[in-house]
């Protein structure tokens, strides 16, 4: 196996989200042929921006938050992927999601490389003024590098299309243009796609009835637990309802709720926005947190953070099929364990993809002036993300590999043959 070299900004012993990415690329270049020689490439980001963002408080003083962004592979076309505000951010951790992008526009054949970024905060303690100032100073601080032919950003977790509307808006007083194709999610007056802020969620239910088709599992009465009820797993979990699903468990970071005769998710989620949490959503009994893990579903949606599912959870598990919404949710041990239980995972860079299809119409759309009905967007989405899940299916099968496995040699391969093709600059 290929040992890629270290990097001087990463702990070698840590045991983190860019370890975990790093392994799986390397465990992949058995599949690359000759151009396995290539692969040192992808275990190191092309580039890495570290800047402070200092901001003044509502009570006048000055507080300073470190933030990233992280080019990781530009071979195929500008950067592109999402900014997360959120306390847990870490260079290596954003690092990881760069390379996730980079695998997820290539396995979908998008024109974009890899790229993420994200501000070590936590956003729930800020006015919407202080969060105003901090994304339009990130912005700039980040503007050496974003750009429609460079790098374009996007929502991720704690950020939605009002942060984009002030990212859009800072690029474009810094720069005199209207500056509409500089990040996608914004809002739909702005030059936003209609379907973009359902889109990841409505990727994880289009991928999730392609693979019960598949495994020849009704979706119909079938129990789903989803961890998360962001814009992902809300999204997922309704329309996981809407086919005839049971969706029997939702959990939030401060709560697990359950009801085995299927929970009413637009009530749960009505619940939430008004009260702020989960907990005493109707016909709901609050579970504990790590008894979520062990229920028995035929689908779980993991749609929370990196990690979630490790290995001591991956041995309690009792499902069928792992839907990987969250980017990075399940630990390579992790993964490990759950193929040799016979449980199917349909990797993040398949199963969340339909965020970023969409964000790459908004970015056409963009550059055409010329906007689609919802039903074109859809359609399109569908077909390119159903497209590319057969292709991946078809290969994990032809080279009896995990479906992860397929997802990164079918990038793998689109990235490293541009990398080829264009050669090695000067
Ligand atoms: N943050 C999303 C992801 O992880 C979307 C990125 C984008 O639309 O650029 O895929």
């Amino acid at each position: 196996m290929i040992v890629p070299a270290g990097l001087s900004y990463v702990d070698p012993h840590a045991d983190g989200p860019w370890q975990a990415f790093v392994a799986t690329v390397a465990g992949v270049a058995p599949h690359l042929g000759p151009l396995a020689r290539l692969i040192d490439t992808l275990c190191r980001p092309k580039r890495v921006l570290i800047v402070d963002v200092p901001i003044e408080l509502d009570d006048g003083s000055v507080a300073h938050f470190e933030g990233y962004r992280v080019h990781h592979n530009l071979s195929r076309g500008p950067g592109k992927g999402g900014v997360r505000y959120d306390a847990g951010v870490r260079l290596d951790e954003v690092m990881a999601l760069a390379g996730w992008m980079t695998i997820k526009n290539a396995a979908m054949n998008l024109p974009f490389g890899g790229a993420k970024g994200g501000i070590r905060v936590d956003p729930a303690r800020l006015s919407r003024k202080e969060l105003e100032r901090l994304t339009r100073r990130y912005t700039s601080e980040i503007g050496l590098l974003i750009g429609p032919d460079r790098d374009i950003p996007a929502p991720d977790v704690n950020t939605d299309a009002q942060v984009m509307a002030w990212m859009m808006d800072t690029c474009a007083m810094n720069t005199g243009t209207s500056a509409t194709g500089m990040v996608t999610g914004k809002p739909v007056a702005l030059g936003g796609s209609l379907g973009r802020d359902q889109a990841t969620g409505r990727g994880v239910n289009v991928i999730g009835r392609e693979t019960a088709r598949r495994l020849g599992m009704p979706l119909h009465g079938a129990r789903v637990a989803v961890q998360g009820v962001g814009n992902v797993g809300a999204v997922a979990a309704r329309l996981f309802a809407e086919d005839g699903a049971r969706v029997i468990a939702l959990q939030d970071r401060a709560s697990t709720v359950f009801n085995p005769a299927g929970i009413d998710v637009a009530a749960a989620l009505a619940h939430k926005e008004r009260t702020g949490a989960l907990a005493g959503s109707p016909g709901c009994a609050s579970i504990d947190s790590e008894e979520f893990w062990a229920l028995e579903t035929e689908v779980l949606v993991p749609a929370a953070l990196e990690g979630a599912i490790d290995a001591r959870r991956a041995a309690r598990l009792r499902t069928r099929l792992v839907l990987e919404g969250a980017n990075g949710p399940t630990t390579p041990a992790a993964d490990a364990l759950l193929a040799e239980r016979g449980i199917t995972v349909v990797p993040d860079v398949i199963a969340n993809a339909g965020g970023v299809i969409v964000s790459y119409f908004e970015w056409v759309q963009d550059f055409n002036s010329f906007f689609w009905t919802e039903d074109e967007v859809t359609r399109r989405m569908d077909s390119i993300l159903t497209g590319a899940f057969d292709h991946v299916w078809r290969l994990a099968a032809s080279l009896r590999v995990s479906l992860r496995t397929a997802a990164f040699v079918v990038a793998c391969r689109r990235v490293l043959a541009a990398r080829e093709q264009r050669g090695l600059y000067p």
